[in-house]
């Protein structure tokens, strides 16, 4: 069984704000992320996978037909978690160490804000670790995920419209410039880079 409770949001509420509002926050973590975790468990109650942990659900049902539900809810449930504890104030200056591996901040935040805006519909942008210690900027559709693919996630952010609407309305690439200005806790995901 997984527990919303064992996934704390990093920040209060009210802490991103004007970025993103609380309304957004307790929408997008009390109410999404919550149903998606409901569902999982629902989904998963007296099967097999019951008593995996998240990633093991997710690569034992990505090339399963047949699981399709259970891995988006799982998939969404890891990509959510991981988001929430990507976003914080106070450590949003780009580190020397990603503006590096684009050319400068501005050139990581110009192919990043591209790779955004050529997601039609729902889904998410990565900055992938590589194994050779190179970044890249990927986008995935709906609930797709990185780690079920061998991949390693540094960061991500959450395009799905719930993400932003109240806050952006149709303006999904604002809200992407103040995600990559803003919102960024570089130091969680330096931190959590170094120990991945
Ligand atoms: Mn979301």
């Amino acid at each position: 069984m997984f527990n919303i409770i064992d996934y704390p949001l990093p920040f209060r509420e009210t802490d991103l704000e004007p970025f993103m509002s609380a309304e957004t926050v307790r929408t997008h973590y009390g109410r999404h992320l919550t149903t998606y975790i409901a569902n999982l468990n629902n989904l998963i109650a007296d099967t097999k996978f019951a008593d995996m942990d998240l990633r093991e659900i997710i690569l034992a049902t990505v090339n399963d037909a047949g699981a399709q539900t259970i891995f988006n809810n799982a998939a969404q449930v890891y990509n959510h978690v991981f988001f929430f504890n990507c976003l914080g104030r106070g450590n949003n200056e780009t580190p020397d160490i990603i503006a590096n591996a684009f050319g400068g901040k501005e050139k990581f935040m110009k192919q990043f804000k591209a790779v955004a805006a050529d997601v039609f519909g729902s889904g998410w942008v990565w900055l992938l670790h590589t194994n050779e210690n190179k970044f890249e900027i990927v986008a995935t559709k709906n609930a797709n995920t990185p780690i079920a693919h061998g991949q390693k996630p540094a960061l991500v952010l959450d395009l799905w419209e719930h993400a932003y609407y109240l806050d952006y309305k149709n303006r999904r690439a604002d809200f992407v410039d103040v995600f990559l200005n803003h919102l960024i806790d570089w130091k969680f995901v330096v931190d959590n880079m170094n120990v991945a």
